[in-house]
C-alpha cells in the first residue's frame, strides 16, 4: 500500500524534530504535527527560558560581589516585565529557527492537534493522512496533586508568563524544577520557601551534593522546609494564599508553585484506536528499539518516561531515524553516564554513579572530596563554598562518578563526562595537568581519599 508519508511524527519538540529532520535527510517522506509551539517544552517552557531566568537571577549576587573588586553601583533595580518580554522575544526567534530547520530539511509541517485514528492513520485539522510508521513524541505535562485548592497553584507552564514577580513564593517539590525555580525566585528578590515532602531534596543525587546544596541555600536565606506537605490552599480576601500543611501549620504566600513531576502527554491522542500499551506509571511502553506494542507505532522522549532530558530525547530521535531509514548507521542510545546539571544557584553538575549507587552495586569505593571557597569570592563577603567529589572503584581505579556543586558545574561536568565515558581511571585524572587557576583543576588534584 502507498502511504502519504513514510513517517508521521506527532510532536515538534526535542525528540520529534530531531527524528523528523534526520529521517527526511535520509530520504524519507516525513510529516510532523505540532499543536502548541515549535521546539516543544525545552524551547518554550523548559530548558531555554529557564536558563535565561537563571542568568537573570544570578546578577543579584554579581552586583553584590562587584564591590569587593572596587565597583560601586547605585542600588540595583530589577524589572520582571523586561526580563519576561526579552525572554519571549528570544523564544519567538527560536520558534522561527525551528520552523526553518523543519521546512528546509523537507519535512511537511502540520500545525494542529494530531489524533491517531488507526495504526497507520492520523487525523489533524479535519484531514487524514496515512503513514507507514507513526512516532509518538508528545512529551509531558506538569502534574499537580488534586488537593483542595490546587486550582490556586501554578506549574512551570505558568511561571514563565507571570505578569509580576510575586513577593512571597512557596515552591512545592524537591526535584530539578522545584530547586531551579526556588533559586530563580529567590535570586530575583522574592521571599522564597521550598517545601519538600521527604527528608532531603533531590532524591537520587549524591548525598554529599544534596547536603551541600541544602547548606548553601540556607546560607543565602532561602527557607527550606523538609518533611512537609500541603493539606489545602485557600484564597484570602486580599488575593493572597493561605496554605495549611498536613502537620497543621499555616503559611502565607502570594504564589504557590507546584513542581511535583510530569505525566506523559497523551490527551486525546487516540491510543484507544491502537494496540499501544502503557507501563505501570502510565508512560508509553516501548522496547529497546522504541517500538510500542503496535508494530507500526514508535515512541520516544518524555512520553516514554525513561530519562526526561533534552539531550536524551535528541539521541533517541536520532536512533529512531537511523533505525528506520539508515539501519547501517544505527547505534543504540547508551543510557549509562548521562551527565546532567541542576541550574540551582549554585549549580549542580553530575555524571556517573553516586556514592550510594556505587556501594549498592557492590563496588568497593574510594571517595575523594574537596570543599573550598572559590577564588573569585576571596575579595568579597560571600561565604559560598564549592563541592567536588569523585567516586572511584578501589579495585580497578576507574572513576565511577563525578559530582560538583558550584559555579559553572554543568559546564565543567560536560568535559568530565567524556573522560568517564572513555573509562578514565583515577590515575588518568592524577596525570592530567590542571588549568590554573581554575576551580575545575581541583578535579585533577585531589590526592587523599576521605576516610570511611
Ligand atoms: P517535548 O519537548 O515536550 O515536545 C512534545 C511536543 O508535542 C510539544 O511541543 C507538544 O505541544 C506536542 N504535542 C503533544 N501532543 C500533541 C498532539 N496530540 N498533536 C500535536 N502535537 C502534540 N532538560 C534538559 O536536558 N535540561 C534542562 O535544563 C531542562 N530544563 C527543563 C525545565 C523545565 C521547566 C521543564 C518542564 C523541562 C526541562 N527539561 C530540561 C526537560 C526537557 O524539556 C524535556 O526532557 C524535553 O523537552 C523532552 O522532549 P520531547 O521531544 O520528549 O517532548
Ligand atoms: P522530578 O521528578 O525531578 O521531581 C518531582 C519532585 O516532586 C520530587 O521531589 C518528588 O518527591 C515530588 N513529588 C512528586 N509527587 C508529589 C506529591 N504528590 N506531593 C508532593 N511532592 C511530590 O520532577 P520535576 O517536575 O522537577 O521535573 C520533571 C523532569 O524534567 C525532571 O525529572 C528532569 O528529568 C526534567 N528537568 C530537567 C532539568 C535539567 O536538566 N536541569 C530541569 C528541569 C526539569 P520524591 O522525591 O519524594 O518522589
Amino acid at each position: 500500500m502507498a502511504y502519504d508519508f513514510d513517517l508521521y511524527v506527532i510532536g515538534a519538540g526535542s525528540g520529534g524534530v530531531r527524528a523528523a529532520r534526520f529521517a527526511a535527510g535520509f530520504g524519507a517522506k516525513v510529516a510532523v504535527a505540532e499543536s502548541r509551539y515549535l521546539g516543544g517544552t525545552c524551547v518554550n517552557v523548559g530548558c531555554v527560558p529557564k536558563k535565561l531566568l537563571v542568568y537573570g537571577a544570578h546578577f543579584a549576587e554579581d552586583f553584590e560581589q562587584a564591590s569587593g573588586f572596587g565597583w560601586s553601583l547605585d542600588e540595583a533595580q530589577f524589572d520582571w516585565a523586561t526580563l519576561i518580554a526579552n525572554k519571549d522575544r528570544e523564544i519567538n526567534r527560536l520558534n522561527g529557527i525551528y520552523r526553518n530547520l523543519l521546512v528546509n530539511s523537507g519535512v511537511t509541517l502540520h500545525e494542529g492537534h494530531a489524533k491517531i485514528v488507526d495504526p497507520h492513520q492520523v487525523e489533524i485539522n479535519g484531514e487524514r493522512f496515512t503513514a507507514r510508521n507513526i512516532l509518538i513524541a508528545t512529551g509531558g505535562w506538569p502534574q499537580i496533586p488534586e488537593i483542595p485548592g490546587h486550582e490556586h497553584a501554578i506549574s512551570s507552564n505558568q511561571a514563565f508568563f507571570l505578569e509580576e514577580l510575586p513577593k512571597r513564593v512557596l515552591v512545592v517539590g524537591g526535584g530539578y524544577i522545584a530547586v531551579e525555580f526556588a533559586g530563580i525566585f529567590h535570586g530575583l528578590g522574592a521571599e522564597t520557601t521550598l517545601l519538600y515532602r521527604g527528608e532531603l531534596f533531590l532524591r537520587g543525587f549524591d548525598v554529599s551534593v544534596r547536603k551541600h546544596l541544602q547548606e548553601e541555600l540556607t546560607k543565602r536565606g532561602m527557607d527550606l522546609q523538609f518533611n512537609a506537605d500541603i493539606e489545602r490552599i485557600d484564597k484570602q480576601a486580599d488575593g493572597s494564599l493561605k496554605i495549611t500543611l498536613k502537620d497543621g501549620r499555616q503559611l502565607e504566600a502570594d504564589c504557590v508553585f507546584y513542581a511535583t513531576g510530569r505525566r506523559p502527554m497523551l490527551d486525546n491522542l487516540g491510543l484507544e484506536n491502537t494496540g499501544v500499551k502503557l507501563d505501570k506509571k502510565g508512560f508509553v511502553e516501548v522496547d529497546e528499539l522504541y517500538q510500542t506494542a503496535e508494530p507500526s507505532i514508535l515512541a520516544l522522549g518524555d512520553v516514554i518516561g525513561r530519562v526526561q532530558l533534552t539531550p536524551v530525547a535528541l539521541a533517541e530521535g536520532m536512533a529512531v531515524a537511523r533505525r528506520l531509514f539508515k539501519p547501517e548507521q544505527y547505534r543504540a542510545v547508551d543510557y549509562k553516564m548521562i551527565p546532567t546539571a541542576v541550574f540551582s544557584l549554585p549549580n549542580i553538575g553530575t555524571v556517573g554513579l553516586t556514592e550510594e549507587e556505587a556501594r549498592e552495586a557492590g563496588h568497593e569505593v574510594q571517595i575523594f572530596e574537596s570543599r573550598f571557597r572559590p577564588m573569585k569570592l576571596t575579595l568579597t563577603e560571600c561565604q559560598e563554598r564549592t563541592l567536588m567529589k569523585l567516586v572511584v572503584d578501589a579495585k580497578t581505579d576507574k572513576v565511577l562518578g563525578c559530582h560538583m556543586v558550584g559555579p559553572e558545574a554543568g559546564e565543567i561536568v560536560q568535559g568530565l563526562a567524556i573522560a568517564l565515558k572513555a573509562g578514565a581511571t583515577k590515575r588518568d585524572f592524577d596525570e592530567t595537568i590542571g588549568v590554573h587557576p581554575t576551580a575545575a583543576e581541583e578535579f585533577v588534584t585531589m590526592r587523599t581519599p576521605v576516610a570511611g
